[in-house]
């Protein structure tokens, strides 16, 4: 009735089953002690209930379990282990010792295994709870042997699953040492984020957003990173159910989906997530390692994960801030290099948006605040004589600044605002309000007065045939136009300034890119974006104090306005506080 599987891969797989028994035995406190990354000696000490001396020899057979009593039992499974397969799985390819007490014995009995090869169980001396020594794993299998990596892998393995267990169970305390030096001492009753803090960096865990929920039987707590603390791959992605690591795709896709627009579309975001419900409502009994599981009603689940996360992110104040250096004064003309790191600077700062796609968020403003160079001098003057920005004063509060950026006044300190990111957010949340409403679903088509013509590769020609309800969607009209040839007839409303034919050709591009993809909604996602882009205002582009106005005002409305599509900040706000510290004025 159990799903089987091999359960002892590599030691990391050792530890994470004896320190699971300890758990399930009640223990409050674990120590584990390694020696050369496992292969020698991986002993669990717990001070857990312990085992009389018939149940230790019991322990040690195939299939045996103390957790479940009759088959129904495996419908509501509420402890880590339950399969009675891990103690005879280990013991069959190592040297094993254990020594046991039960809380109301005087003496603790041993019993010790050598590739299956069994004792008999013994009376010894020992403190309450249970220690197993595993020696020379795969001793007797030199071909299982030899696919251990060195010990430094091996031990980056176990820590992996010391940290699944350290982040579930923070009532429990642990340590971890290999090769007598002490890797991890956790104590109990730490919280989520003082364990995030041990076990990665203080850094991280300091910047967690919390959030919880509690919904029908379900429970959820988590921590979450900021969006724009994306990471380079998953490795920062945690999920538990009821104390279990687990790995879920409709989870990682709901968490996804919460980040999306907010985070860059190759980055992920950090999450450390704790779900709680009935055991009755999921099978764990479905993988071998039971790192999956199956929920009853996993739509449910996934709605629920990307509401409370979505809401969170939405409810921050997303804007960048910007921190001013701590030694900010530093008297004019001072040196050479800083004159230079401060044009270098300047330079990376207003030539962000002028390169598309690879951005430059962490601007060092610490080289700003030591400009004392001429393009600094420049630009004051420019701000005095340049009669487009002379009108600005206080009562104004704004401001644009080398046709690329908007400096506003903010209730406390001042906000600069990337105006191609900004109004392509504004556009791409246009768009997709227009897509989802307007009963028709359908972006309104204006006919062209002078149709543009084209002539389609065979692949062009595929994905235009293959999808013409997308293009009916996104009020695109491509009509036959003679042998070979097509038109754009009809082209969106909304994109009135961007020219048809380029926007064609990119539109093609990406529906060739995604044949056989079959993610439709992304596909109109990565399309919108496109669109938004195009349609947005460009760096260098002079706007008029209307138009200005118009794009903070639609700042206020639109939804997450602090992120571009691409994920990229839109605004950077600089703090009134802030300032006053850098002018000494407090
Ligand atoms: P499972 O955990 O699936 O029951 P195992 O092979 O891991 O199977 O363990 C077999 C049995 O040995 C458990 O059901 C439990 O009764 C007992 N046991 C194992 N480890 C401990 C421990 N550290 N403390 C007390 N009992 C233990
Ligand atoms: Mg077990």
């Amino acid at each position: 009735m159990i799903a089987a599987g091999e359960v002892i891969e590599r030691p990391a797989s050792v530890v994470k089953e004896l320190m699971e028994n300890s758990l399930d035995a009640g223990a409050t406190n674990i120590n584990v002690y390694v020696e050369d990354g496992g292969r020698n000696l991986i002993a669990v000490t717990d001070n857990g209930c312990g085992m009389e001396a018939d149940d230790l020899a019991l322990a040690f057979e195939a299939h045996a379990t103390s957790k479940l009593s009759t088959s129904a039992d495996l419908l509501n499974i509420s402890t880590m282990g339950f399969r009675g397969e891990a103690l005879a799985s280990i013991a069959s390819v190592a040297k094993v010792s254990i020594v046991s007490r039960c809380k109301d014995k005087i003496e603790a009995n041993k019993l010790e295994i050598d590739c299956g090869e069994k004792e008999s169980v013994r009376p010894c001396s020992g403190d309450t709870g249970t220690t197993i020594e595993v020696r020379n794993l795969f001793y007797k299998l030199p071909a299982r042997r030899k696919f251990l990596k060195t010990a430094n892998t091996e031990i980056t393995h176990i820590v992996e699953q010391f940290t699944r267990i350290a982040l579930a169970r923070t009532d429990v305390g642990l340590a971890l040492s290999h090769n007598k030096k002490e890797l991890y001492r956790l104590n109990a009753g730490e919280s989520v984020r003082e364990r995030i803090a041990k076990l990665f960096n203080a850094d991280l865990a300091g910047s967690l957003l919390e959030l919880q929920s509690s919904e029908r039987d379900m429970k959820l707590t988590a921590m979450i990173g900021r969006p724009d603390s994306g990471r380079a791959n998953s490795k920062f992605q945690y999920f538990f159910l009821n104390g279990r690591f687990i790995r879920d795709k409709f989870l990682l896709h709901a968490v996804k989906e919460a980040y999306r627009g907010l985070i860059e579309p190759d980055k992920f975001p950090t999450i450390f997530m704790f779900l709680q419900m009935p055991a009755q409502n999921f099978d764990v009994n479905v993988h071998p390692t039971k790192i999956e599981v199956r929920f009853d009603n996993s739509n449910l689940v996934y709605s629920q994960v990307l509401g409370v996360v979505r809401e969170k992110l939405l409810s921050i104040d997303i804007d960048v801030h910007a921190s001013l250096p701590k030694t900010g004064y530093a008297p004019f003309g001072e040196q050479n290099e800083n004159k230079q790191r401060v044009a270098d600077a300047m330079a990376a700062f207003f030539n962000n948006n002028k390169s598309s796609g690879t951005s430059q968020r962490h601007f060092d403003f610490s080289n700003v605040a030591r400009r004392s160079d001429s393009q600094a001098v420049a630009a004051r003057e420019d701000f005095y004589s340049n009669p487009q920005t002379q009108s600005f004063s206080p009562a104004q509060e704004y401001l644009q600044i080398h046709d690329s950026y908007i400096v506003a006044q903010a209730d406390d300190g001042f906000l600069i605002i990337d105006q191609h990111a900004l109004h392509e957010r504004i556009m791409y949340e246009e768009l997709c309000r227009r897509l989802a409403s307007d009963g028709s679903g359908k972006l309104q088509s204006q006919k062209l007065l002078i149709p543009e013509t084209f002539e389609p590769t065979s692949a062009q020609l595929d994905v235009i045939n293959n999808n013409k309800d997308l293009l009916d969607r996104l009020g695109i009209e491509l009509e036959p136009f003679g042998p070979g040839i097509f038109a754009v007839q009809g082209f969106p409303t909304l994109l009135n300034k961007v020219r048809p034919m380029e926007f064609i050709t990119d539109l093609l591009d990406i529906l060739c890119d995604s044949v056989g993809k079959v993610d439709s909604e992304r596909l109109l996602h990565k399309i919108l974006d496109m669109a938004a882009c195009k349609a947005a205002v460009k760096a260098g582009q002079k706007l008029s104090r209307a138009e200005i106005a118009q794009l903070l005002a639609d700042k206020q409305t639109i939804e997450r306005a602090a992120r571009c599509p691409h994920g990229r900040p839109t605004v950077i706000k600089f703090g009134l506080a802030e300032l006053e510290k850098q002018f000494k004025r407090t």
